[in-house]
């Protein structure tokens, strides 16, 4: 599925490429052509200043056509740190020696009660990979506990699972429990890369790890989400990586990758970053970002808080549709948020409330948006694809985000707050050019401020 030499072999035929192939690849990217590897390929090896000021704005240009200004709003919840892999740079492996452990039912209910406080909708579950102190059934049931837990402001809308690779019996599990995506992260794509970093544990298996997506579709889940960890290796062979799997998905299956997540390497208990070669710079990770948009314009990108405020802020120009915000990443983190007891998988960049990006968001033009209504509507895999390709997603999610933020201010806002999204779902309706939507959100923006909630 992923071809080493054919990588090896684009990137050193690309480097000399001309200023007229970089024109050519950039002008049919700018009309949301498929773009081949050897385009890829080019766009990732321009230096070039103005090149590069060149994806960026056409990267920019695609977003906004495509997702408009929403930006959806999640949060991880981490469930246990059992871990019997010994992954290099991660926190939680298995020869760091500290007090394990994982949540109770009560304690999941818990920090979910905390997370919906924060205004949290749809929540993305972390665990260890521990056969045996966290299984498929703890993890079925830290599900079921957040989906059956209320709190005045209502409940979560949307679990997307980030557990280790598993059996398909497993994927069918997970899929009849009601997740939105399975998220994977192949971490690096670079086979013997990946066996270093993974020397042992049943996350030491490459092949088992990559055809984790071939279980999970065939055992029912149609969206997933997957993901590089930026640092571990050239970024250039691991977006070219990424899309050769993506592809490899959408010809045997029919569905690609509902999401790609970019985490970069961040400082962890028992890790250095200066033993690691291949950490990305900011200018790096920019360009990532805008080349993926350009690649895949359908997919979308999670980002998470292991980014700074500032990088988060100018990343979301370049193709960014999901944000993590007010992330805690250890076990029982939200509950302990005040002394830090729990111990984090690795450092995060952001720390503001989920409040203070929120609003943020607002005053730099965007539309945060708390929906969950593709997943319960079923428009999930090849079907949410076609309707992000149909154009039709402004006309759906548009006004879908701006059902959320209303309930948002009205649950979570003060006054003044209001005020503020009251004046923007005003000058976002008038934007509409559909009447029949447009009547249809003035009506159920009424509902809510009746006290209706969820509406879709
Ligand atoms: N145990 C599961 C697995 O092996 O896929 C779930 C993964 S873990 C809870 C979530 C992700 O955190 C990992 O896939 C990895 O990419 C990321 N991660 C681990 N250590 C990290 C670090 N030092 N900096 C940034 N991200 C890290």
């Amino acid at each position: 599925m992923i071809n080493h030499n054919y990588i090896y072999n684009l990137l050193e035929e690309t480097k000399n490429a001309t200023k007229e192939d970089v024109r050519d690849i950039l002008d049919r990217a700018n009309n949301k052509e498929d773009l081949s590897h050897r385009d890829i390929a080019i766009l990732l090896q321009s230096e070039d200043e103005n090149d590069l000021k060149e994806i960026f704005k056409i990267a920019r240009k695609i977003k906004n056509e495509i997702y408009g200004k929403r930006i959806v709003i999640f949060a991880p919840l981490y469930l246990s740190d059992y871990c019997a892999n010994n992954c290099v740079y991660c926190g939680y492996k298995r020869e760091n020696n500290f007090k394990r452990r994982k949540l109770t039912r009560q304690e999941i209910q818990e920090e979910v009660k905390l997370l919906e406080k924060m205004g949290h909708k749809r929540l993305a579950i972390e665990a260890g990979e521990d056969p045996i102190n966290c299984d498929i059934e703890y993890i079925l049931e830290a599900i079921e506990a957040i989906y059956e837990t209320y709190n005045d402001n209502g409940k979560i809308r949307r679990v997307n699972v980030n557990i280790a690779a598993t059996t398909v019996d497993n994927y069918r599990k997970l899929k009849d429990a009601g997740i939105g995506t399975y998220i994977l992260f192949q971490e690096t794509y670079h086979k013997p890369t990946y066996e270093k970093m993974h020397p042992n544990g049943p996350k030491a298996n490459y092949d088992y790890h990559l055809t984790a997506f071939n279980r999970a579709i065939e055992g029912g889940i149609d969206d997933v989400g997957a993901g590089v960890l930026f640092g571990l290796y050239d970024y250039k062979f691991e977006v070219l990586a990424l899309m050769l799997h993506n592809e490899y998905l959408e010809k045997k299956y029919g569905v690609g990758f509902h999401t790609i997540s970019v985490p970069r390497l961040k400082k962890a208990e028992g890790m250095e970053l200066s033993l690691f070669p291949h950490i990305v710079t900011d200018d790096e990770f920019k360009k990532i970002v805008a080349i993926i948009r350009l690649a895949v314009p359908f997919t979308g990108i999670i980002l998470s808080t292991r980014e700074t405020y500032e990088m988060r802020k100018e990343v979301i120009e370049y193709g960014v549709s999901q944000i993590s915000a007010g992330s805690c990443t250890g076990v029982g983190g939200y509950k302990e948020n005040e002394d830090r007891k729990s111990k984090s998988q690795f450092e995060v960049a952001d720390n503001r409330k989920p409040f203070e990006v929120i609003k943020e968001l607002i005053d730099s033009g965007h539309i945060p948006s708390y929906c969950t209504a593709c997943y319960r509507m079923g428009r999930t895999g090849d079907r949410f694809m076609q309707l992000a390709k149909s154009g039709q997603i402004q006309n759906v999610c548009g006004p879908n985000a701006l059902m959320t933020l209303m309930e948002y201010a009205l649950d979570y806002g003060n006054k003044d707050f209001q005020d503020v999204i009251n004046q923007m779902i005003d000058r976002e309706i008038v934007n509409i050019e559909r009447e029949d939507i447009k009547n249809l959100l003035q009506e159920k923006i009424d509902r809510i401020k009746q006290g209706e909630r969820d509406l879709y």
